[in-house]
């Protein structure tokens, strides 16, 4: 039943109903994890192959000794496979560490201090804005809220970031020097950016050193028989007129062992040189036998595209469990809505306005742990009081059986108290 054609008397007795529902879901007890999107331990197995590479063989194909200091730009066939799968010429594609975020952290670090290829200044002499499509990815928000860059949010929409929002901010204010992307499966919603919006961004009035950082982290993470064809975006920003525009940044975090993998940043040769001066000040070159061992184990493109089948496998019935418990038990209610995502790592859940908060203040009372209210806005500000992250991949099935079931019975509750609340003020 609608919940918002409910007179006021039904209401009470749904809301009752739910309180009923909801004393026995604290009574049993639970103790289950929704917060973070991490691999399955099933997931983490399927690279275990890795933990036995390289064996004695530690040149890489060129012969260069794996186990030695140097080679910061990482290592070249690691690179060729990458490079194939985030549409990036590898001699601009450099291979790094565990951590994409720790990339995108340099790069905002190096620019704050020396200003990029082209800055007149270091960002760090004056106001430094960013853009930030939102709901978005809490961890990025986070890297420009502790130096203090002011994020603006705008609006994320079915296709991609408002560009016409974006360009008109980008056009009449300098100071804004970047904006957080995350491409393909977006980081909540799963929204993959079009042709056409990717190409706005790139064409869009800003700065000279304005950057979009092209999170593409979920480029291959597909529930559908294949992801969609990267864009050679480092191409279109050259022919856009602005080719230093762009950092693609991607990782195996999520194909092949989430502490333990291989970042990548591609992006202009005038980016890639200005990048690999800052970061030879931190280190000698990154961990090679982990990147030889990750070359080993996949071969080629082809062997990354297998290998994400397998994952799709473990992850296409929990997101599915989701998606039937949701349509399930809040469908009829109205008081909902959420993605129906087509690759990455979570679920987006919007509920009634003003109650995101509530809601996940009674799954936390219930023992379900959800990523915390306003998460997916900058500052941890939701304007709404709408947005819920929902990770389904850690948990097991049973118990994401059991967490979903709690946390629609957490959305009713809220829902049904804030309508009545209103009906009775
Ligand atoms: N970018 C996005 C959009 C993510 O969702 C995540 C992981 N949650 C990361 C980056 C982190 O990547 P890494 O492990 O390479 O630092």
């Amino acid at each position: 039943m609608n919940y918002h054609s409910l007179s006021a008397d039904q209401l009470r007795e749904t809301n009752s109903e739910l309180q009923d529902l909801y004393d026995a879901l604290c009574a049993a007890g639970l103790k289950l994890d929704l917060t973070r999107g991490k691999p399955a331990p099933e997931q983490l197995d399927l690279s275990n192959g890795l933990l036995a590479l390289p064996g004695t063989e530690y040149r890489d194909a060129a012969g260069t000794d794996t186990r030695n200091y140097g080679g910061l730009a990482g290592l070249p066939e690691l690179r060729e496979i990458f490079g194939e799968l985030l549409a990036v010429d590898p001699a601009n594609l450099i291979a790094f560490g565990n951590s994409s975020l720790e990339l995108m952290h340099d790069l905002t670090v190096f620019s704050l201090l020396n200003g990029n290829p082209d800055s007149a200044q270091p960002w760090g002499s004056g106001p430094v804005k960013f853009l930030c499509p939102a709901p978005g990815y809490d961890r990025h928000f986070a890297i420009t809220e502790s130096y203090g860059i002011e994020m603006i949010p705008v609006p994320m929409l079915p296709n991609g970031p408002d560009v016409d929002a974006c360009a008109a901010l980008t056009a009449a204010d300098p100071s804004i020097k970047g904006l957080w992307a995350v491409p393909t499966y977006s980081n909540p919603t799963g929204v993959t950016f079009t042709e056409d919006v990717t190409r706005g961004l790139l064409e869009m009035p800003a700065a000279d050193d304005f950057r979009i950082y092209w999170d593409n982290a979920y480029a291959v993470h597909t529930l559908v028989e294949a992801p969609p064809t990267p864009l050679p975006v480092i191409e279109m920003a050259a022919e856009a007129g602005n080719p230093n525009r762009v950092y693609v940044l991607g990782s195996t975090s999520k194909i092949t062992f989430a502490g333990a993998g291989v970042s990548f940043f591609g992006s202009s040769k005038a980016n890639v040189d200005w990048f690999s001066r800052h970061l030879a000040f931190k280190t000698i070159g990154p961990d090679k036998v982990n990147q030889l061992r990750h070359a080993k184990f996949f071969g080629d493109a082809d062997g990354v595209r297998a290998h994400m089948a397998r994952h799709r496998e473990l992850l296409a019935p929990k997101f599915r469990l989701v998606l039937d418990i949701l349509a399930d038990r809040l469908a009829d209610s109205k008081v909902a809505a959420w993605s129906e995502p087509e690759g990455g790592y979570f679920i987006s859940l919007d509920v009634i306005d003003g109650t995101a908060r509530r809601t996940i203040e009674l799954a936390k009372q219930a023992g379900i742990a959800l990523t915390a209210a306003g998460s997916t806005y900058p500052y941890k500000e939701d304007p709404f009081d709408r947005n819920i992250r929902l990770a389904p991949t850690f948990p097991s099935t049973d118990d994401l059986r059991t967490a979903m079931d709690g946390v629609a019975t957490c959305v009713l509750l809220a829902a049904s108290e804030t309508l009545l609340a209103s009906r009775e003020s």
